[in-house]
């Protein structure tokens, strides 16, 4: 038998904006794919643009990924790591496979819409390669700085003659892909301000951080072609690929880091439980059930990268509005209890057992904490049922009161008044609680007690 390895993945943002949920859906596959096999999970913040790239940011990505249980086995920021990509960069320079390119923003715009009004594909025709040492030295003498492009190997001899060049590769969501590298220009990898784009320093990474997996979104297939070019040319081992899908808001847009839609710290703040973000994050796109994961290694061992579907999905805010229901509704108390004495609202596992299936968001224990300990507006009826009530509290048992207590005392309530149904308990639960509706009260009345249910009757 062979013995493979615990694969090791990394999450790889730029800290230029919050995580939304696509993010996410990208860390969590990492994660659960990796700790499915007891692997190791590389957070890298992709900072080389550091103008984008702030502190604030990258805290938040460490927060967001904290909350939803995510703790990296190891962090590193390619800020630091500028003097290896440079050697590298040496390298490839040396090998002739990085060339500089000066041409200027509007002038490879010009080319493209050129060639895309031939009907041709906006592929640039690699003309820096026939700049003479001089040409170079005379247009850096104008003050031109060059870019850096790298030499796809997508030709015999001769780069002005690229022939179809198949990379093939497995990838662990889709299965077999294949990306043609003469379909595309030789990307940039260095700028001309000299700042690297995240295509070069992300290999050289992968090779020296051991990754054995590179998982993210299929929006970065072509890249991965590249990519494997550019393992091939380094001499590292070429890791593994997936591409999943991407998220889309309900209106069918695409989600972005810039404006903030769907952060992960929005939907914190508007109290979602981590595990109904993930769940969702996770199954949502899959041939999967989205069902309401108590914790990580519960959707880890349900998680099927196979599974993951080919074409976007939308993310709705109602299923998740669900998935938080369901949570919280079958929630036991060992799990709440130390939520609860957090927000100063233990009042026991009854308490907890009656309350939880009326909660939309955790934090509206506190209300109902309150509710039964009488810190509530009375809300005024109409004079029948105020007398009603009158009379019901000259019924109230009283103690000692069993589990039974709301069944006893509305029974005798009924025989007594011929009331029943609505007319006989909604007064009630109006004069016990100040509310309309909330949990039922056969389970909330022991809990109240006969002392501050007696306070709160006329
Ligand atoms: N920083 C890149 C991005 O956020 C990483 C892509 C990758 O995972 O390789 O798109």
């Amino acid at each position: 038998m062979t013995q493979t390895n615990p694969p090791t993945v990394r999450f790889a943002p730029s800290p230029t904006g919050r995580l939304h949920i696509g993010n996410i859906r990208t860390a969590l596959y990492n994660w659960l794919f990796s700790k499915q096999q007891g692997g190791q999970f590389i957070l890298r913040l992709d900072d080389t643009d550091q103008e984008r790239s702030t502190e604030e940011f990258a805290q938040g990505i460490v927060t967001d990924l904290a909350w939803l249980g995510m703790t990296p086995d190891r962090t590193e920021k390619q800020s630091d790591r500028f003097a290896v990509y440079d050697s590298v960069a040496d390298k490839l320079r040396e090998q002739g496979l990085l060339y500089p390119c000066y041409e200027s923003a509007e002038e490879i715009d010009r080319r493209r819409k050129r060639l895309m009004a031939r009907g041709l594909p906006p592929i640039y025709d690699r003309s820096a390669l026939n700049l003479s040492d001089d040409d170079k030295a005379a247009l850096e003498a104008e003050g031109k700085q060059p870019h850096w492009r790298f030499l796809l190997p997508n030709f015999a001899s001769d780069p002005f003659v690229t022939r179809r060049t198949e990379i093939k590769f497995d990838d662990v969501i889709r299965g077999e892909q294949t990306v043609d590298l003469a379909s595309m220009s030789d990307p940039v990898l260095i700028r001309a301000d000299g700042t690297y784009l995240y295509t070069l320093p992300s290999v050289v990474d992968d090779i020296e951080m051991g990754v054995s997996h590179v998982i993210r979104g299929g929006d970065h297939i072509t890249n991965t072609g590249a990519q494997i070019a550019i393992f091939e040319a380094i001499g590292g081992p070429v890791p593994a690929f997936g591409h999943h899908n991407l998220l889309q808001d309900a209106s069918g847009e695409g989600l972005s880091k810039r404006t903030g839609a769907l952060s992960i710290a929005s939907l914190r703040e508007s109290g979602f439980e981590p595990m109904a973000v993930a769940s969702l994050a996770t199954l949502i796109g899959t041939g999967q059930a989205v069902e309401a994961c108590e914790n990580l290694q519960v959707l880890a061992d349900l998680f099927d990268p196979g599974k993951v579907s080919r074409s976007n999905a939308k993310f709705d805010v109602n299923e998740l509005n669900g998935l938080n229901d369901k949570l919280l509704h079958a929630m036991s108390y060992q799990q709440a209890h130390t939520r609860l004495q957090a927000l100063d609202a233990d009042m026991g596992e009854m308490f907890w057992n009656a309350v939880r299936a009326n909660l939309n968001r955790f934090d509206e224990i506190k209300k109902w904490a309150d509710i039964v300990d009488g810190k509530f507006e009375p809300v005024a009826q109409d004079e029948q049922d105020s007398n009603f009530v009158i009379e019901a509290t000259s019924l109230l048992p009283q103690e000692p009161w069993g589990d039974d207590i709301w069944q006893r005392w509305t029974g005798l309530v009924k025989e007594k008044t011929g009331r029943k149904g609505k007319q006989l308990f909604m007064p009630l639960r109006i004069a016990l609680t100040g509310q309309h509706h909330g949990p039922d009260l056969k389970q909330l009345m022991p809990v109240i007690g006969w002392e501050r249910t007696r306070r709160r009757l006329p």
